[in-house]
């Protein structure tokens, strides 16, 4: 056996004049010698496994057509022997050809059962299909620990808000339209809102998308390192190899070359080069790059040169999606008041909101009742003490202020229907957010009676659930309460 990176002996001769328009060639003939070619490169097991059923069909307009009887194996062949295959058509034809492989149609319309197929099979009753599927799996996953990616990280568990928007659509687009669309990318935010984790995303789904490109995911110091050694050991080449033979190039906190000047000059020229390869180049900071200091102009300028992308803090709703989700990722479903009050406390930062959860989903497991005084004393926050920063001024202030009246019209007698409402949530406000007693929230409005209050709070209730509109407005009330 030989190693499928060592150089091919050509098989045949070719006589035929490829710069003829197009040649016909005998698929058969053909077939007979690309298999006698991948022979070489297997056991005889893994060929009769692999390429039993699979056939040449036709060869047209560069395109090389291979049929195979069973899915997996189609996606075996294209993860593991389409180089094999490119190669081996192209000694026996002269030609570069493309290849497409596809499914037989008389098999996908009756297709064989796993029992038919493990009759079949040479190895009896031992289902080699099931060991195959799970190497296809290990070797998946080499490849993305190779590649530094941690398969947890994926488009499909990133919650998009506002705040993340346009990243999370560059992030997608990116993968689609590899080299072409934007390049570099430069996501730039806080600590903690996601960075990491939506580029890891798009290396996950880059290899699962395209299963014979590569990439790596480098935090910028592990680059510098693996630079300083390389000079050290004289193994430049081996570094430079490592990092410019490849597809996708995503680096990681950026802003710490800042503090390693020498990077820059291997930066750049890592960069150039897979530029002007049309390669993908992703980063992040926690800074745009004209705020990055100590860096020269020109690397400043390929910075900025593609798209250049923030993530914010999560709003309100956000933190709340994201509590959600991560508790029901640990099986539970807790209550909204204490989403909310987790939420409210935790703003700056997802990292945080995690930990936040976490720590109340430990409580529940260790069976401690979830009440909001004891989710609060495990975040440490006092209910009270917010309480009483809280002033019913700034509750009317910025109902005021989102529902666009004035505290005058509030404390008026107007009476527009309008008006009615947000004068009704702040006295919904005042009760729930507050515990004010009735008369007291009364008077905060200019009105007399209680029962005016019992009414409000009611028909604020009534009106959250029926009308979302309406309900994200009073969640932007509360998230600004702050
Ligand atoms: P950064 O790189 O910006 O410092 P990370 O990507 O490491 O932040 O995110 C911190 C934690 O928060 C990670 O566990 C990540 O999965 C989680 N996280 C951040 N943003 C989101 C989001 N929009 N949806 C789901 N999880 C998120
Ligand atoms: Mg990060």
């Amino acid at each position: 056996m030989v190693n499928e990176g060592e150089i091919l002996k050509p098989i045949i001769s070719e006589k035929r004049d490829i710069s003829k328009e197009s040649v016909t060639f005998d698929t058969d003939e053909v077939w007979k010698i690309v298999s006698e070619n991948i022979r070489l490169y297997m056991s005889p097991r893994d060929y009769a496994t692999w390429f039993k059923g699979v056939f040449l069909e036709k060869i047209d307009n560069g395109i090389a057509e291979i049929s195979c009887d069973l899915p997996f194996k189609r996606e075996w062949i294209e993860s593991y022997h389409r180089n094999l295959i490119t190669k081996s058509l192209t000694q026996a034809t002269g030609q570069k050809l493309e290849i497409v492989i596809s499914i037989r149609s008389s098999l996908k319309t009756n297709p064989k059962t796993i029992d038919e197929i493990r009759k079949e099979s040479p190895e009896g009753e031992k289902n080699i299909f099931s060991e195959v599927q799970e190497k296809i799996q290990k070797d998946k996953s080499a490849v993305a620990r190779s590649a530094q990616l941690n398969p947890k990280y994926l488009f499909s568990n990133f919650i998009v808000g506002s705040h993340n928007a346009l990243a999370h659509a560059v992030a997608e687009s990116v993968v689609k339209e590899l080299g072409t669309l934007y390049n570099p990318v430069f996501f730039y935010g806080p600590s903690g809102v996601g960075k990491t984790h939506l580029m890891q995303a798009i290396g996950n789904e880059f290899l699962n998308k395209y299963t014979d490109k590569k990439v790596i995911y480098v935090p910028i110091e592990q680059f510098l390192n693996e630079l300083l050694e390389s000079i050290r050991n004289r193994t430049n080449e081996k570094f430079r190899k490592k990092y410019r033979e490849i597809d996708l190039l995503i680096i990681d906190d950026i802003q710490f070359i800042e503090t390693y000047p020498k990077t820059q000059e291997e930066l750049f020229h890592t960069f150039n080069t897979l530029y002007q390869a049309n390669k993908q180049m992703i980063m992040a900071a926690d800074r745009p790059p004209k705020e990055i200091k100590n860096i020269n102009e020109r690397l400043r300028s390929r910075f900025s040169g593609g798209m250049v992308a923030d993530l914010q803090a999560p709003d309100y709703e956000t933190r709340i999606a994201i509590l959600q989700q991560i508790s029901s990722d640990h099986g539970l479903t807790v209550d909204r008041d204490i989403l909310e009050l987790i939420a409210k406390n935790v703003e700056n930062n997802v990292r945080e909101l995690e930990g936040a959860a976490i720590k109340v989903i430990s409580l529940e497991k260790l069976g401690h009742p979830l009440t909001l005084e004891e989710v609060a004393k495990s975040l440490q926050v006092d209910i009270e003490s917010k309480r009483k920063r809280l002033k019913p001024e700034k509750i009317i202030e910025v109902v005021c202020d989102v529902f666009d009246v004035t505290a005058r019209d509030i404390k008026g007698k107007r009476r527009t229907a309008y008006l009615a409402t947000a004068r009704q949530v702040i006295m919904y406000m005042l009760r729930n957010e507050l515990g004010l007693p009735l008369e007291r929230v009364a008077r905060e409005v200019n009105r007399q009676d209680h029962t005016t209050v019992l009414h409000a709070c009611e028909k604020i209730e009534d009106m959250m659930k029926d009308d979302s509109n309406f309900k994200d407005k009073i969640e932007t009330c509360k998230s600004r309460f702050e």
